[in-house]
């Protein structure tokens, strides 16, 4: 009879890992990283085995039986243990908390013989169809230089792989990735994308270039079954590419040889609740422990990355054209919206360009980073407004909808005929989403083709799909569209972007606002101009709308000039010590009132003082009230990453050992603060 303890690391919210008896019938003992089977308050519940010993701390007597081990899975690698452990220490969290929630529910929770016969089904992923493989289009010299020093790096080689919009650093990713697999007879690929709709894209591009090979995909819209066999797919090492959004980094990868992050400097890398963990971070993190080289797209690298690359940490490798010939930048020209007085959003050059575009049979695009008909409506007799009841915050028009909406908390109610208040029936709404554009646009071009794409209008799964379809097909003239729309996508006909109203960002007091900005007009304005241009054609052209012709950050822009943007913000965020020369965590705490939480915040800033830490003092969130919750945050800083983090685990110690019924969290590296 073979006996032992084993320690099982459980998805609670204490910092524990749990002992249990291990009495098996036959000789074998399970081994670390299985999962068992075993009792915890009054459940049974699936959890992963971090070691054996032979005695264990607790009395005998309480010690409770495993239950069983689901020995049909190979155990997780040491390697994967390792990469769990290192995120759970790094963002201060319980091991269970970060790697159970990383293993597919249906492992967890699927009786054996459902487990069993799910495991037959994997065969289903192999791509068995009729295909020979797309030739590789000869690449540019620079983009051969990027796909042969990323395809043959060794060892840890961290690659900031800088190229302009429509450089063709997907096609520089798919060569590097050939001589991996080339190279590697077992080898494998993690691919990241910020986007959940950016994977068909690139999924049919792996596809048509590599019939034959297993890929497996790892986003939130897949169902629970699906997730399980495509998990399992990389976890056996039968997939050899893996292509998903944040949380595949996560994935189990026994023969992981090279990592692909593109659009690294997209903020959706960034998970914003429960483990608040960073993609990418975690990715450099996963190719320095196993020793394989990573690289890292972008047009607009990070700050971070543009800051490691500059300084050596990283190997800038540089695509400084487009890849089709004759596909040129577009020309980004400002609209004075002073002089130019728009009339429903749009000035007078916009509509004219717009015009152009569908005389010629072209595309074109409106972005506007907001959603719904207006932000918000009001009274205009009394000065009643839409805010919402639960927030600090206001309830947005949908008007095809027929309701107002809170986007933070979902609160939801008809449009009121008359004013709550005063009963005035005349309620304006005030400002524009994408909505009214988009009435404003039908109105002026009755015969256009309209599409409007963001999170209202492609709710219905595999709706997104299809309105990028539409687009590409050419079945619209012009497309209205959020940020979902500025990333990575590879329209051929546009010619035109036209961006509404930028300038609210250029005064946030995020110190990140201008980075975000100056990236996602770089990005949208990328979208234009992908095709080669027809002879004696004109360029492509991006317009952008703005009361400031003259800030800085628009002449980059106009200039397609990262590299002075990014020096300057990097020269700014040194003399003002900011991120990446300084390193933060913020503790955020939650309560139905604010002073409640600004007391806990308080006295977690004085249990405990630091050299070399700065505790700042609590502070209501910008956005205090959500869901009729009062927000309060206390900014945690450092000039050493190994200070704040010595610091950090005795802090949450002591946090966690202080009894409050304030609910708090903390984030490491925070993007919003
Ligand atoms: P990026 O991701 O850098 O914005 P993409 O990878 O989407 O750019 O490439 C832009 C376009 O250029 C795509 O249509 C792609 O097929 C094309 N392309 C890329 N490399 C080449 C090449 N070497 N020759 C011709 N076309 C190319
Ligand atoms: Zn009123
Ligand atoms: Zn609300």
């Amino acid at each position: 009879m073979a006996q032992c303890i084993l320690k099982i690391a459980l998805d609670t919210p204490l910092n524990a890992v749990f002992d249990y008896r291990w009495e098996g019938e036959d000789g074998a003992l399970p081994q670390v990283g299985q999962l068992a089977l075993v009792p915890f308050a009054r459940r049974e519940v699936v959890g992963l085995i971090v070691g054996l010993a032979e005695h264990s701390d607790v009395p005998v007597e309480k010690l409770k039986d495993a239950l069983a081990v689901r020995g049909q899975l190979s155990p997780l690698t040491a390697e994967w243990l390792a990469l769990a452990g290192f995120a759970a220490d790094y963002y201060q969290r319980p091991l269970g908390e970060v790697a159970l929630p990383g293993i597919p529910k249906n492992l967890r929770v699927l009786t054996t013989v459902a487990l069993d016969r799910a495991i037959k089904k994997l065969g289903k992923l192999e791509d068995k169809h009729d295909h020979t493989p797309l030739n590789m289009p000869a690449l540019n010299a620079e983009q051969q230089a990027a796909a042969d020093h990323i395809g043959g790096a060794l060892g840890y080689q961290p690659a900031l792989l800088y190229g302009v919009t429509g450089s063709g650093k997907t096609e520089v990713y798919l060569q590097a990735c050939a001589q991996v697999l080339a190279r590697e007879p077992e080898g494998q690929i993690l691919i990241l994308v910020p986007e959940i709709n950016l994977t068909p894209q690139l999924e049919g591009n792996i596809r048509a270039r590599f019939p034959g090979v297993m890929l497996a995909t790892l986003h939130s819209s897949l169902s629970e079954g699906e997730r399980m066999l495509h998990w399992l797919a990389a976890h056996q090492g039968r997939a050899r590419i893996v292509l998903g959004t944040r949380l595949a980094v996560l994935a189990s990868l026994p023969r992981l040889k090279l990592i692909v992050i593109d659009e690294e400097h997209d903020p959706s890398y960034k998970q914003q609740e429960g483990l608040r963990y960073s993609a990418r971070d975690l990715a450099v993190w996963r190719a320095w422990q196993l020793k394989i080289p990573i690289v890292l797209g972008s047009a607009t690298p990070s700050l971070e990355s543009w800051h490691h690359a500059q300084g050596g940490r990283y190997r800038k490798l540089e695509l400084r054209e487009r890849a089709v010939k004759s596909a040129v930048l577009p020309k980004v020209k400002l609209i004075d919206m002073e002089r130019d007085k728009p009339r429903d959003g749009l000035t007078s050059q916009l509509v004219a360009a717009l015009k152009l575009r569908m005389e010629r049979g072209e595309q074109s695009l409106l972005f506007l980073n907001r959603r719904g008909y207006a932000p918000v409506i009001c009274c205009e007799s009394c000065g009643w407004i839409s805010d919402c009841k639960r927030c600090t915050s206001f309830m947005v028009l949908h008007k095809p909808e027929h309701r107002l909406r809170c986007h933070h908390c979902s609160l939801e109610m008809r449009i009121p005929r008359h004013c709550p208040t005063c009963g005035n029936i005349d309620l304006q709404p005030v400002g524009r989403g994408t909505q009214r554009v988009e009435e404003g646009l039908q109105a002026l071009f009755p015969e256009a083709r309209i599409l409007r794409i963001d999170a209202d209008s492609t709710r219905k799964k595999g709706s997104a799909q299809e309105a990028f379809d539409t687009v590409h097909r050419g079945e619209v003239d012009i497309l209205v569209g959020t940020q979902m729309v500025a990333k990575g996508h590879d329209f051929k006909k546009l010619t035109l972007v036209g961006i509404m109203n930028p300038d609210t960002a250029l005064f946030s007091q995020d110190y990140r606002a201008s980075e975000r900005l100056f990236a996602q007009l770089m990005q949208v304005a990328g979208r234009a101009g992908r095709a080669a241009q027809v002879e004696g054609g004109s360029p492509a052209e991006v317009l952008i709308q703005t009361r400031y012709t003259q800030h800085p950050l628009y002449s980059a822009v106009v200039n397609h000039d990262y590299d002075h943007f990014a020096s300057a913000l990097l020269a700014e965020r040194k003399q003002a010590a900011l991120p990446p020369y300084l390193f933060q965590a913020l503790l955020r705490a939650e309560a139905p009132e604010l002073a409640t939480a600004i007391e806990f915040l308080t006295l977690a800033r004085d249990c405990r003082q630091w050299e070399g830490v700065t505790l700042n003092d609590p502070i209501p969130m910008t956005m205090t009230r959500v869901h009729n919750v009062d927000r309060a945050q206390l900014l945690v800083e450092s000039a050493s990453r190994p200070v704040l983090q010595a610091f950090l685990k005795e802090w949450m110690q002591a946090l966690r050992d202080t009894k409050t019924r304030v609910k708090w969290s903390l984030e490491v590296d925070p993007l919003d603060i």
